[in-house]
């Protein structure tokens, strides 16, 4: 059976709730826990970086409202 993982931390909940990105315009499905942290999936942070530019991520990765590993400046580039 297929389990569903939280889009931001990758664990499989039992709660995961639909949340639109606040940086795309797409649908998450997340756990409350990051749901209530404000986080965005990292991924998405990048994609959106790379999109939009590095100032439209900047807060997300000065505060870290992500989960993972640092996100580089290298990587908001394309
Ligand atoms: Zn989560």
């Amino acid at each position: 059976m297929d389990k569903v993982l939280c889009y931001s931390c990758n664990k499989s909940k039992n709660n995961l709730s639909v949340k639109k990105s606040i940086l795309l315009p797409i649908n998450l499905l997340m756990c409350e826990g990051c749901i209530s942290s404000k986080f965005e999936p990292r991924w998405l942070v990048v994609i959106a970086g790379r999109q939009m530019g590095a100032d439209s991520v900047r807060e997300f990765i000065l505060k870290k409202k992500y989960i993972g590993n640092e996100i580089s400046a290298s990587e908001l580039l394309i």
